[in-house]
């Protein structure tokens, strides 16, 4: 608690001192940057990536928790606290990715004092789906809806309309450039049902070691095993091996997945005491380092299912 609390107070100082530098004048009228261009901070890669995309050339978008670094808790760097104050959108997942109203995001955004109209959630409109925390008394919101594409064409109409709301005067090509995202999207919608309706239907599981394909799993008819709930809890306890040991040997399950962003030795443990293996990695909290495969939500998207199919298709 204190340790918090010192955390607390380091990131209020630091943007005091931030807020004394700036002083007044540094921003235009419009408050877009010297290039004149609107200023994003998207929490996450998935946002930086919808941003990116809905925003085109008249944005520039920092993303804060880097890949390689989970999204659920993080530490603001000093750099993320600048770009926050000087922001003119802020768009974060919301579903308690960020850890929820006590999570880092608000803090940070109270830090830095943000005009709330400026903040937007990409989840906003999308119906919670609840995991159970490890000592099963309580339920929690998953936050990982971005890996189902449907929720991902709901995001891009969201990241649409906070431009729109903020920049009025560029309508057209925010609207323009949302739309040719969400057709894509739309395929990728159509991909995920086709390749799924190939698997025999007593193969249709994934397993996991996150519960983090909730959304999409329900949506495309997959059957979900996995070792733990979320990140945030135990990763890889006994009992959690145990319970998805027996899922396994009581299911038809062909291949084990492994996520790229974990520890792959709790599934490990699982591959050797049932015999299956563990087939290919999958993306889950992040996308792929830019240049590689997944670095986009639509290859993201693409390369999970083609690993999913190719997987219970053997
Ligand atoms: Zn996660």
């Amino acid at each position: 608690m204190i340790k918090k609390l010192m955390k607390v107070t380091i990131i209020a100082a630091i943007a005091v001192l931030l807020l004394a530098a700036c002083g007044n004048g540094d921003k235009g009228e419009t408050g877009k940057s010297d290039s004149g261009k609107i200023k994003v901070v998207a929490t996450f890669s998935i946002l930086y990536d919808i941003a990116t995309q809905v925003g085109g050339d008249l944005v520039e978008v920092h993303s804060m928790v880097p890949i390689g670094t989970a999204p659920h808790e993080y530490d603001p760097l000093p750099e993320d606290i600048k770009k926050a104050t000087d922001a003119d959108i802020l768009f974060y997942n919301g579903l308690n990715l960020e850890g929820g109203e006590n999570g880092w995001f608000f803090k940070l955004i109270n830090t830095v004092n943000a005009d709330k109209e400026k903040v937007f959630e990409l989840m906003e409109g999308v119906e919670p789906k609840y995991i159970t925390t490890d000592d099963g008394t309580s339920e929690k919101v998953n936050p990982h809806a971005f890996l189902d594409p449907v929720i991902g064409i709901k995001m891009t109409e969201n990241a649409r309309d906070a431009f729109i709301k903020i920049d009025p005067d560029n309508k057209e090509t925010y609207e323009k450039n949302a739309e040719s995202l969400l057709n894509e999207l739309y395929e990728v919608d159509e991909e995920y049902k086709t390749k799924i309706d190939e698997i025999p239907k007593e193969k249709r599981i994934l397993i996991t070691s996150e519960r983090a394909y909730q959304y999409m799993a329900q949506r495309y008819g997959l059957k979900e095993g996995f070792i733990w709930d979320i990140d945030t809890e135990e990763q890889g306890t006994p009992s959690q091996i145990t319970s998805l040991v027996k899922f396994i040997n009581s299911n038809n399950v062909p291949v084990l997945f492994v996520e790229s962003n974990v520890d792959p030795r709790p599934m490990e443990t699982v591959s050797r005491e049932t015999g299956v293996k563990i087939d290919a990695e999958l993306f889950s909290d992040e996308l792929g380092k830019p240049g590689e495969e997944g670095d986009t939500l639509v290859k993201f998207l693409r390369y999970n299912i083609e690993r999913i199919h190719e997987g219970l298709m053997k």
